[in-house]
């Protein structure tokens, strides 16, 4: 047999990580460890107890967690040297152990992420896990070459090294996930900061992930985590000279503070997506994908549905379609009693109003109590007529409510849709028969996302085509995050020869 130099690599340290790894004593503990000071980690999800963090690359962290960026980062850097020496078959292999780990995990740590994070819907927090598996991987990496009289030029996506990425309590484990799948398919490693209340269930993540990296590959902290992250722990990663990239997800504060770094940075920023409805729409079917969208989550989604302007002539129509699909019909009263709940006024003139964040992601038979109703079983969205100086028009709320307002004619909704998206340029969805005003609203939008009849998660890949990332780059205009997103073109040229045709 013809053993390369890589196999021969592969199988020494494969032998030589089993030599390290001892087994650690059980102190009494039955449901999960804890590191001095750190966050406590579920065992069962993760394959049962942990064993001692095996010493193939930094000395400090526990399967990843970190008390501090500096020394998170110092892993991470370490971790990025090791990952050049692998294959790509072997980050490969990284990428399959994260879809199977999220996969085989789904209800466990979807449960997990529910209780700790207290946002959003059980079903749902499984499903985003246990789709995981559309995220790509290394099948996106590419070599462009181009061949002529002075010989042959490669051009190839290389790595930047460690990328500090800021997750959101929306999807602190799937963003997670979907991120390393992305980051080490292109050859880097990440150092990250999650949102405080999702931290325990994305470390949990990042433990059991690096105990299955170490094992398959040999390299334990491709992903290191600061356990109780904080704003100062986000801006160090920021300032931090080993890390070359950021990947932000989250609303416009750290959305700004990221642009404010010198360094390069891909952010997933806020969105606040509207719908058009027009008279040629099917309305039973657009109904449909509007509670479908908006109710997902509990409208979390940065891409979900949140305001809808429909025209006069199908506006009564589609109103008793939505009843017929999980929505439940608020009367005027019922909507200024939940609109005075779920905001304050603002604060100075022409200022946001304040947003009741106890209402974030709760259900709608939730919401509904807080006004003293109670919604039949099965209720999925609440809806109701508003003008747009009702303040769910214009902010993200994101709570399974959404306000119709009536235009006049298409141009009028398209107009409103455009001032309402607030130039965000995030997310957009249309339900019309009319390609001439599917084309007219994609133009005045200009969204990353522009969903043609159906629900918005289409333009994720579940029920449209296409691919998935819980990381869509709106203002820095990477879009959909894949694999080449995290990469550096290099350029290599052959003078004058090796053209063989
Ligand atoms: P958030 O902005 O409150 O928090 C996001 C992350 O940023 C957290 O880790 C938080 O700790 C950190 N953070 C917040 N302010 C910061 C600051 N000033 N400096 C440094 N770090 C800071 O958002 P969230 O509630 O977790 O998530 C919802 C928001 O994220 C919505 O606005 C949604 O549209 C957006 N989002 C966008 C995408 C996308 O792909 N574009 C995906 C998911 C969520």
């Amino acid at each position: 047999m013809q053993a390369n130099e890589n196999t021969i690599r592969a199988v020494v340290e494969e032998v030589l990580s089993e030599l390290v790894r001892k087994p650690q004593p059980n102190h009494g503990q039955t449901n999960g460890h804890r590191k001095s000071g750190g966050i406590p980690v579920l065992s069962g999800a993760a394959g049962g107890a942990l064993p001692s963090r095996n010493n193939h690359v930094a000395g400090k962290g526990n399967y990843g967690v970190f008390d501090n960026v500096n020394d998170a980062v110092a892993a991470a850097t370490e971790s990025f040297a090791a990952l050049q020496k692998k294959t790509i078959a072997d980050r490969a292999r990284v990428v399959q152990i994260v879809k199977d780990m999220c996969e085989q995990n789904a209800e466990v740590w979807g449960r997990a992420e529910m209780a700790e994070t207290k946002v959003g819907r059980v079903d749902h927090k499984i499903e985003k896990l246990k789709i995981i598996k559309l995220v790509p991987g290394t099948e996106f990496l590419k070599t462009d070459c181009y061949s002529g009289d002075h010989g042959l030029m490669l051009e190839e996506y290389a790595p930047f090294g460690v990328i500090g990425a800021i997750t959101p309590v929306t999807h602190s484990l799937p963003t997670l996930a979907g991120n390393i799948i992305n980051i080490v398919a292109a050859g880097n490693t990440i150092v990250v900061n999650p949102h405080p209340n999702g931290a325990k269930i994305a470390c949990t993540g990042v433990q059991a992930f690096n105990k299955a990296f170490a094992a398959a590959i040999g390299i334990e902290n491709l992903v290191t985590i600061i356990g109780k992250p904080t704003i100062e722990s986000a801006n160090e990663i920021f300032h931090h000279r080993g890390v070359r990239v950021l990947l932000v997800t989250g609303g416009p504060a750290v959305a700004r503070a990221a642009l404010q770094a010198s360094k390069k940075a891909i952010v997933a920023g806020p969105g606040n997506p509207p719908v058009v409805v027009d008279q040629t729409a099917e309305l039973e079917y657009a109904a449909k994908c509007i509670v479908q969208g908006a109710s997902y989550d509990n409208n979390l989604l940065c891409i979900g549905e949140k305001e809808v302007f429909a025209v006069q002539k199908i506006f009564d129509p589609l109103m008793d379609a939505m009843s017929r699909h999980g929505g439940y019909r608020l009367n005027a009263q019922q909507v200024d009693a939940l609109t005075k709940i779920a905001f304050t006024p603002p604060k100075e003139a022409g200022g946001h109003p304040g947003l009741n964040r106890d209402l974030i992601g709760r259900d709608a038979a939730v919401l509904a109590e807080q006004i003293g109703l109670k919604v039949p079983a099965g209720t999925e969205l609440l809806y109701g007529e508003t003008d747009t100086t009702n303040p769910f028009v214009p902010e993200e709320q994101m709570m399974p409510f959404v306000p119709f307002v009536r235009a006049k004619d298409t141009q009028h909704a398209i107009d409103l849709a455009v001032e309402f998206e607030h130039g965000f340029g995030h997310t957009a969805m249309i339900h019309s028969r009319d390609v001439h005003t599917m084309t007219e609203m994609g133009r005045a939008l200009n969204t990353t996302l522009y969903i043609k009849n159906g629900p918005s998660m289409a333009a994720l890949g579940l029920g449209g085509e296409g691919y998935l990332s819980f990381s869509i780059a709106t203002p820095t205009g990477e879009g959909v995050t894949n694999p080449l997103t995290f990469t550096r073109k290099r350029r290599c040229s052959m003078v004058g020869e090796l053209r063989i045709i």
